[in-house]
């Protein structure tokens, strides 16, 4: 029997993960001392089809986040996005920053001076401002994006001085860990981190979000602090590339 790739099909498993989710953000909230609503469930949509995107929406999801501007705006004419936030969260590269400006409310993953110019320059074009997060390179990875840790609080103080560009909090993506604990380690320095620039920056910034905890770890995130997980697989299903 043919394989069933239709988008026809029963989507019953979404509402089941959805809910699973939900359950499990709002019990890690409540032990962090927080209520349920107090932590953002983002719906990570990259690889998905609008389907199954659009039925996620019609449970309550309210923001959803992409990696690439391309596969945003390829989507974005068959997604129902009334009232819904959408978030970039893959590293952006400058040139791309004047396709997204009027489209999304946040860019989770600014990593340098250079492309926060861009969106500065970008926000003052289009008589706006943009809320962005400072991505940062928690596990000081080669191979990743991010800012450097001893580069982060001289590019904060750099970007926080920028017209149209607001500093709004950190997001991060951990090395792949073997335990929990060391998964959480990197959570709570960057909780830490978070902190630290949150009053250094205090006349400069409002900082509210702490994003940070995908499908395998937003529980140990949120009890580190996360007010903003980013959940793809754990909802949709493994990807298909
Ligand atoms: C893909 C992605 C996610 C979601 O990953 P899952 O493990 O599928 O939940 C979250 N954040 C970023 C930055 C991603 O690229």
């Amino acid at each position: 029997m043919m394989e069933k790739l239709s988008t026809d099909g029963d989507l019953s498993f979404l509402d089941e993960n959805y809910k699973e989710i939900k359950e499990n953000i709002a019990q890690a909230a409540k032990k962090s001392g927080r209520k349920p609503e107090d932590v953002r469930l983002m719906a990570v949509t990259k690889t998905v089809n609008p389907v199954n995107i659009n039925h996620v929406l019609g449970l309550g999801a309210d923001l959803i986040g992409e990696n690439k501007v391309q596969e945003l705006l390829g989507k974005l004419d068959f997604l129902n996005t009334d009232g819904i936030d959408m978030h970039i969260i893959g590293h952006l590269q400058s040139n791309k920053v004047r396709k997204i400006i009027n489209i999304v409310s946040m860019i989770e993953s600014v990593d340098s001076v250079s492309l926060a110019q861009e969106i500065s320059r970008q926000a003052g074009l289009n008589g706006h401002s943009m809320d962005v997060l400072l991505e940062v390179n928690i596990g000081g990875e080669e191979a990743k994006t991010g800012i450097a840790l001893d580069a982060l609080s001289e590019t904060a103080a750099e970007i926080a001085e920028m017209p149209g560009v607001n500093i709004k909090g950190l997001m991060c993506v951990p090395p792949i860990c073997e335990t929990v604990d060391e998964d959480r380690k990197y959570f709570e320095k960057t909780r830490l981190l978070y902190e630290d620039l949150s009053s250094a920056l205090k006349d400069k910034a409002d900082f509210s979000i702490l994003s940070m905890g995908m499908s395998a770890d937003y529980v140990p995130a949120i009890l580190e602090g996360a007010n903003l997980v980013r959940v793809g697989s754990a909802l949709f299903g493994a990807r298909r590339y």
